[in-house]
Parts: structure tokens; C-alpha cells; sequence
């Protein structure tokens, strides 16, 4: 093997650190790809594939992209998961002995995106850290392009299943990890990671110790203890946190002084939402198109800064769990229902803000440009105003008033140095305002005066030389020059010293005109250095006050979530629903808040809920298929959620014992399955629900047990009620198709019945979309399918075999049915249950005792 060229070796020695990460390396004006991240590359952005000599036999297969356009080709790789590793030349050229240095100075991942066109304004992008042992989870996250760090910790050994919820909670777009090998869960972990299209990698165990995490920790966010940062015990969580910030350094390669915070808090301080529930709710996006349209965010959503829309995305996907906190919202939205003016005033402002957050992260990372700081300072200018808007207010808006720092000196220094309309680079000059630095005005003024002598110069000349056409001009390879067409050459006097030779002009100069020009260029050489200097310093001290942009950053965001929770209240007419710590939900006149937006002309039909205490726990409701059975406990569902988020509800009035958990099965979700089937899925579903439910907890149950044979799925469902009713008590909504289940009104404590009434004219239905109590005796299958646009010689058909079936089958189902009544009934009245650990001394009617007393003892072997 030959030996590779230094510059290979070089190339070399940095990948060999930079493994897992595609490696763009900087040659002149273009970023390089080699090897194998060459071939991934050109495929990826479908690039041309060369090849480079690199000192060996066979050429270095290469593909590379232009500096100026890097971004966007870095974007695309994020997108599709990779990782990427900047790597830049570190010193001048000019100044390099042999081989300019070369160094990876950031590396982009997915969950590390600052200052890119990927970014969705209105959401978080996180970063993930995961840690786990036996002692439980650790998890941390950061977004780092708006500074803000969370920790948690889920300890106990059922702890899996709430690990993922609250993964499912945060939706990170990237994960590190460490599980320690005495946990069996990784895999599991893996495939459930798999579902989100995560980028997920294994980290450094090292960096997964508590000690290490302590100092690290301590070096950050420079304290004494990690005690002053809130951490209590939560050795979990520092363990995540200190290879969280391991991670930002090893990639970032820089201090990141917007990162000055860590919120701690408990998975139990808000309520929690598994995946299936956020999911069939429609909470963030639809299930079918992953739309923001159609979903609970998009009807809430009037937020006009994107702080603002991050802020109420996070209301939704938490909602609160205790009585005052919700108050504490729902008196500010009641503020902004009832005042107008003040709404249209404070939605006036806030528009002009933009994202002081990303503002923020992007001046203390060093990637804010000019055009950045003007856009704070526009942004700072409107928060005196916004302030003096609710100064007069009490509660929460009081609080964010509080909160609001109007950063004065901050907005003033901009003011003061950064011209209104700068460019957006900052290498090029023309940045700083006139008057700001003595030096930076000098050199203006002799710029300008020297501009000014040349424009003279080209009249002054015209009249002495006689010369019409005569012009100067300027370009970068000559400077200045005079340009005289070719038939006035013969004036051109003899002072002149030709340069140029053009088609149909000659080029000149003079000594004058070239003594001004190094004049010029002189002073705007030094001005382009100074005004960078000076941008820098001034960039500088305000990534100073980064803390104090953030601040008040949160409280707008709070103020315009409230706005819109506000605006949307009054424009749809929703009421302030009354929170309680009791047992029960009574809602007025209900409606779904997605469905009645997209149905448009008061089309609507409301519907009253009551759940109240053990007489009104379990609503079984039936109704042919359309009628609106599960828009109905949807509309419960999300009418409970929005209230918990300080929202108000669509409704005539609302009373809602807070509940700890909303829990859904709703239809089936086939394409989350992945090798799993329908039913499976709705078992394990079930099974969740029913190893998590309290009597705290809202259920909402779609036809459970559809999914296989009749009297299986009868069976569960049936089951199903009675454990919920016995064991967890939650309030439940259960719709089904199987009318038997509504004889059990009655016959087990608190189930009442309910249907959604339709009408029969003739041949077809009318869907009344009431809900009154009762049960329905028929499906109307088939008039549904006619609606549906089945055709007409299959609907006639299959009324033919229903009729065959019933008058020929009569006898036979007629005793079915009986059997199984009386088999019903029997074992609704007659059996209690047995209790979860089963008990010797009373002998329940369980088959394995029949089966311990037939065993012959005398003649069984040890
Ligand atoms: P089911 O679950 O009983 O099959 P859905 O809840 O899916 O029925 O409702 C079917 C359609 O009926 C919905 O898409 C909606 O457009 C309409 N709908 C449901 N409830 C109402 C209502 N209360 N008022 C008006 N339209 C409704």
C-alpha cells in the first residue's frame, strides 16, 4: 500500500473521530465527502460521484457541495437522520506552514438544529437523553434553539410503560442513551423508538455516571452544587442531564450560554396522555394526513408569536392536574374573553414580535446576523407596550407582567449602533449606524468624500477634454478607471495611461484618480474590519443579558397562548367550565370542537354528558354505525382535556372533577401495528388501560372486542365492564354494536345506557345525533350501506339473506339468544367476581378448584 497524500491523512485522522457522523471537509470553496460517506451522500442529495487521487492505487471516491449552498444539502441529510460534521480549515492560509489545519468545528444532528429553515416555528425541536438502571429512568431533554432543559424521573419497576408515555409526551427528534445491561427492556425500547422515525444512538457510557454528571453540571452552569440547579436526589436525572450536556459540547464544540436553566419536575404534575390517546384524539395532528388541520391544536390555535404557539402546544400535550392552576388560566382567558379591545390591542403587538427565543439562542451561540438584531429590536420596542396593556391586571397576567423585562438598554444599544436595513452578512460592513464609533464615522466621511471627488472628476474632465462620452468607472480586477469610446480617443490628453483595451472603448487612468482610489479602498478595508469588530462586541453584550431576553420570552409566550385561548373562547362561543375535585362530569349542551368547526353553519348537534358518582359511571352506548357514536365520547374526552388546560369548552355549561388520566380505544390502528394484528393491538391496548386506569381516570372505549367472533368479543367486552366497574371505577364511555351488553343496566353497579336516536322513514334513516337515554334494538347495517353507495343489487341481496337468515335461522338464534340470556343473567346475578388474589377459605365457583379436588393424593408421586 502506498502511502496517502497529507492532505488524505489529515482527512483521515478526523474521521477516525467522527465515526457516526457524515464528514464534510472543507476544500477551498467546496465541502468534500470521501469514502464511503461519499457514496451515502451522492445518493442521498443525488450528487455526482468523481473520485480524488489520494496517494493510493485506486482513486478516493468523493462528492462535494459548494460552501455558499452547504445548508441547504445539510438540511436534506438531517431530514433523512444522519448526523453531520462541519469540518473547516482553523487557520489562515496565507499563514500555514505545509498543510492548513483543519477541525470539525460543529456537529448538526437532528435534535441539535439552531438556525435552519427545518425548525417548525410553532414546535419544539429536542434533544433526548435517556438513562436507565435498575434504579429507574433518567430523562432529560434540551432544545437548544430556545435554551430550554427539562429532567424527569420514572423509578419503580412498571416504570416502562410510563417511560414511554412520557416519551410520547416530549416527541423528541433525536435520542441518546445509556441502558444498563442488567435492564432486559432495550430492545423493546428500540422497536418503540422505531415507530417515530427517531434518530437513536447509544452514548458513552462514561459520560452515564453520576459523578460525572456532577461535575459537569457544575462546570456548565457554574455552581456550587447541583443541589442550587433543584436537583434533590434525582441521581436519575442528573445522570441524564450531565451526558445531555456532554453531547451538546462533543457536538456544539462551543459554551452554550442560553442553556442556563434545568426544569425539574414529576411526570405526576400533569396529566398523562399515551400515544393512542394523543393520537385518536387528534390533540397535535390528524391520524390520517398528520395534519395540523382538523386537529385540537388547530382550533385553539390564534397565537400570533411562535413562542406563543410552542407555549400552547405544550398546554395541550400536559394538562393540569390540580383545581388552582387551571383557575389561575381560566380567570386570564376570561380576562381576554370579556375585553375586546384589550385582545385586539395585545394580538396587535404580539404580531410584530418575533421568535425572541430562537432570537435569543442564535445571539449567545454566535449565529446571529445583523438582520437578527434588528428583528429583537422591533421585537423589544413593542414590550413596553404590550406591558402597559395589562399592568392593571391581577392573577397570572399579573405574574407575566412581572415577568416582563422591557430590556431597554437592550433595544437602545441596537438602536443606537445597527443601521435600520442592514445586509444580512456582517463580513461586507455597511452595518453600523452613523455616530455610533468616532473611527467608523471618520472613515465614512472620507469614503464618501473621496466618492464624491470622483463623480466630480468625471465632469470636470468631460469639460476640459472635451469628450462626451467620457465616464468612470470601477471594477474589482482594475479599481478605478476613465472609459473613453473609440471614436473620441484622439481628445484623450497625453496625462492619461491607457490600461485597457475593450471592442469599442479604451480604459485610463491618472495618478490622481489612483491616489484616491487606495485612499478609498483603504478606509473601506478598515471600516468592513472595524464594523465587524464592533458588530461582534455588540453581539456580545447582549448575548450577555441572554437570560433576561428569555425571561420575558416566556412570559409573552404565556400571555399569547392565554390570547388565544381568549380569542378562540369568544369567537365560538365557549363558557368557563367549573373544576371540582369530585367524583363526577356534567356537561350542558356539548359539542365536539374539531367537528363543529369543520361542519361551519351551526350544524352541530349538542348533547348533554353526566357522569356522576357510582350510579353514572359506565355510559354503554349504542347506535347504528354513523350516528356518532364516537364523536360523541371524543367530544367528552377532548371537552375535559381543554378544560384541564384552562380552556374553555363548547358547551351551554361545564362541571368537571379534574381526572388524572384519559385513556382511549378508539377504531383500529393498523399501521402502527407492524406485524401485530388488528386485535392484538386492541388487546394490548385494553390491557394497558386496564393495568393503568384509576377510579380518577376518563375511559373512552370504541366497540371493544369487534374484532374477533361475536361471542368472544361479547365476552370481553362484557368482562371488561365488570372489571372496570368493580376494580377501577373510571368514568367510562363504551360504545358497541352488541345490544346484549345494554342488559346489563341493572345488573351491574353503575352502568347506564345510552343511544343516539335515529329515525326511520321508510327504507332509510334520518341520524338525529341526539343522545338520550336507552338502548337501541337495531344496527341499520344495511340502510348504512346504502347511504355509504353500496349498490343497489347488493343492498336488495343482502336484505334478501337477512330476511332468509331470520325466518329460516329463527328457531335456532331464538334459542341461542335464550341460552345465552339465561347464562347472562346467571352469571351477572349470581357470581361475584373473585378478588384479584384468590382466597382458599371461600370457595368460588372456579374450575381449578373442581380440578384440586379431583386429584387422588394417595396415588400421586412426589
Ligand atoms: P359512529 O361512531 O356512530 O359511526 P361518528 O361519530 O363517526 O359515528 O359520526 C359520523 C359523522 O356524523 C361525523 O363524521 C360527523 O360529521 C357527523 N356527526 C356526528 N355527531 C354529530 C353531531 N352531534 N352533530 C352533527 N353531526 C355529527
Amino acid at each position: 500500500m502506498k502511502k496517502l497524500t497529507p492532505m488524505m491523512q489529515q482527512y483521515m485522522d478526523i474521521k477516525a473521530q467522527h465515526k457516526d457522523a457524515l464528514l464534510l471537509f472543507r476544500l477551498g470553496d467546496f465541502y468534500e465527502l470521501f469514502f464511503e460517506d461519499a457514496k451515502v451522500a451522492a445518493r442521498e442529495l443525488e450528487i455526482t460521484l468523481t473520485g480524488r487521487d489520494c496517494g493510493q492505487e485506486e482513486r478516493a471516491p468523493m462528492c462535494g457541495v459548494p460552501h455558499h449552498s452547504v445548508d441547504s444539502y445539510i438540511d436534506r441529510l438531517i431530514t433523512k437522520g444522519y448526523k453531520v460534521a462541519i469540518c473547516d480549515q482553523v487557520e489562515d492560509a496565507s499563514q500555514a506552514v505545509g498543510i492548513v489545519k483543519r477541525d470539525v468545528v460543529r456537529i448538526i444532528t437532528p435534535g441539535t438544529l439552531i438556525d435552519t429553515q427545518l425548525l417548525d416555528e410553532k414546535r419544539n425541536n429536542y434533544l433526548l437523553s435517556l438513562y436507565g438502571s435498575s434504579g429507574g429512568w433518567g430523562i432529560s431533554y434540551v432544545d437548544i434553539s430556545t435554551g430550554e432543559l427539562y429532567t424527569t424521573e420514572i423509578l419503580g419497576i412498571d416504570s416502562l410503560q410510563k417511560l414511554q408515555d412520557e416519551i410520547t409526551k416530549i416527541q423528541p427528534k433525536e435520542v441518546i442513551y445509556y441502558i444498563s445491561p442488567s435492564l432486559s427492556c432495550s430492545d423493546g425500547l428500540m422497536d418503540f423508538f422505531k415507530q417515530f422515525n427517531l434518530t437513536v444512538s447509544l452514548y458513552n457510557e462514561w459520560c452515564y455516571e453520576e459523578a460525572y454528571g456532577v461535575k459537569i453540571l457544575k462546570e456548565h452552569f457554574k455552581v456550587f452544587s447541583v443541589e442550587a440547579l433543584g436537583f434533590k436526589a434525582n441521581h436519575q436525572g442528573i445522570i441524564s442531564t450531565g451526558a445531555l450536556i456532554d453531547y451538546l459540547m462533543t457536538t456544539q464544540k462551543r459554551f452554550l450560554s442560553h442553556i442556563n436553566k434545568i426544569e425539574i419536575y414529576q411526570t405526576s404534575e400533569g396529566m398523562v396522555l399515551d400515544y393512542s390517546t394523543r393520537t385518536n384524539l387528534e390533540l397535535t395532528e390528524t391520524i390520517r394526513g398528520k395534519s395540523k388541520k382538523g386537529s385540537l391544536l388547530w382550533v385553539l390555535d390564534k397565537t400570533s408569536t411562535a413562542m406563543g404557539g410552542r407555549m400552547l402546544r405544550r398546554w395541550i400535550e400536559a394538562p393540569l392536574l390540580k383545581v388552582e392552576d387551571i383557575n389561575s388560566r381560566l380567570e386570564a382567558v376570561e380576562v381576554m374573553k370579556d375585553d375586546l379591545l384589550l385582545r385586539k390591542e395585545i394580538k396587535n403587538h404580539l404580531r410584530r414580535v418575533y421568535d425572541l427565543e430562537r432570537l435569543a439562542a442564535k445571539v449567545s451561540f454566535g449565529s446571529a446576523n445583523p438582520r437578527d438584531l434588528i428583528a429583537l429590536k422591533t421585537s423589544l420596542q413593542e414590550i413596553p407596550l404590550i406591558k402597559a396593556l395589562i399592568s392593571d391586571k391581577t392573577g397570572l397576567l399579573k405574574e407575566i407582567v412581572n415577568n416582563i423585562d422591557i430590556l431597554q438598554d437592550v433595544s437602545e444599544l441596537i438602536e443606537a449602533s445597527i443601521i435600520d436595513e442592514p445586509p444580512i452578512s456582517f463580513k461586507e460592513g455597511g452595518i453600523i449606524k452613523y455616530g455610533y464609533h468616532p473611527e467608523v464615522d471618520q472613515l465614512q466621511i472620507a469614503t464618501k468624500e473621496g466618492k464624491q471627488w470622483i463623480a466630480k472628476l468625471e465632469q470636470e474632465e468631460k469639460d476640459k477634454t472635451g469628450i462626451k462620452s467620457l465616464k468612470v468607472g470601477f471594477n474589482k480586477v482594475f479599481g478605478y478607471y476613465i472609459e473613453v469610446t473609440k471614436s473620441y480617443l484622439k481628445l484623450v490628453p497625453e496625462s492619461y495611461i491607457r490600461k485597457q483595451t475593450l471592442a469599442n472603448c479604451e480604459r485610463f487612468i491618472t495618478p490622481e484618480l489612483k491616489e484616491m482610489e487606495s485612499k478609498i479602498l483603504g478606509a473601506e478595508e478598515k471600516i468592513v474590519a472595524l464594523e465587524y469588530q464592533l458588530f461582534i462586541e455588540i453581539r456580545n453584550i447582549i448575548g450577555a443579558e441572554v437570560e433576561r431576553i428569555q425571561k420575558t420570552a416566556t412570559a409573552l409566550a404565556k400571555l399569547d397562548a392565554l390570547y388565544s385561548l381568549g380569542e378562540i373562547a369568544a369567537e365560538n362561543n365557549y363558557v368557563k367550565p367549573k373544576l371540582t375535585n369530585q367524583h363526577s362530569i356534567r356537561i350542558e349542551e356539548g359539542r365536539h370542537p374539531v367537528v363543529e368547526k369543520m361542519l361551519n353553519n351551526n350544524l352541530f348537534i349538542s348533547n348533554n354528558t353526566y357522569m356522576d358518582g357510582e350510579e353514572f359511571q359506565i355510559s354503554i352506548i349504542t347506535g347504528p354505525n354513523m350516528a356518532g357514536k364516537s364523536t360523541y365520547m371524543r367530544q367528552v374526552a377532548l371537552i375535559v382535556l381543554m378544560a384541564q388546560i384552562g380552556s374553555f369548552i363548547p358547551a351551554a355549561s361545564g362541571e368537571i372533577g379534574v381526572v388524572d388520566r384519559i385513556f382511549t380505544r378508539v377504531g383500529a390502528s393498523d399501521d402502527l401495528a407492524q406485524g401485530q394484528s388488528t386485535f392484538m393491538v386492541e388487546m394490548s391496548e385494553m390491557a394497558n388501560i386496564l393495568n393503568s386506569a384509576t377510579e380518577n381516570s376518563l375511559l373512552i372505549l370504541d366497540e371493544i372486542g369487534r374484532g374477533t367472533s361475536t361471542f368472544d368479543g361479547l365476552s370481553i367486552a362484557w368482562s371488561v365492564i365488570e372489571h372496570i366497574s368493580k376494580f377501577l371505577g373510571g368514568k367510562t364511555l363504551f360504545s358497541t354494536h352488541y345490544h346484549e351488553l345494554t342488559e346489563l343496566e341493572g345488573k351491574i353497579k353503575g352502568v347506564k345506557n345510552y343511544r343516539i336516536s335515529v329515525q326511520e322513514e321508510g327504507e332509510d334513516i334520518i341520524f338525529l345525533r341526539k343522545v338520550i337515554e336507552g338502548s337501541a334494538d337495531k344496527s341499520y347495517g344495511i340502510q348504512v350501506a346504502r347511504l355509504a353507495g353500496l349498490p343497489a343489487s347488493v343492498i336488495g341481496r343482502a336484505h334478501d339473506i337477512l330476511l332468509q337468515l331470520e325466518e329460516k335461522d329463527i328457531a335456532k338464534v331464538e334459542t341461542i339468544k335464550e341460552d345465552l340470556k339465561a347464562t347472562r343473567d346467571e352469571v351477572a346475578v349470581n357470581i361475584e367476581a373473585p378478588p384479584l388474589q384468590m382466597d382458599l377459605n371461600s370457595l368460588y365457583n372456579q374450575s381449578i378448584i373442581e380440578d384440586i379436588k379431583s386429584i387422588n393424593l394417595l396415588n400421586t408421586t412426589p
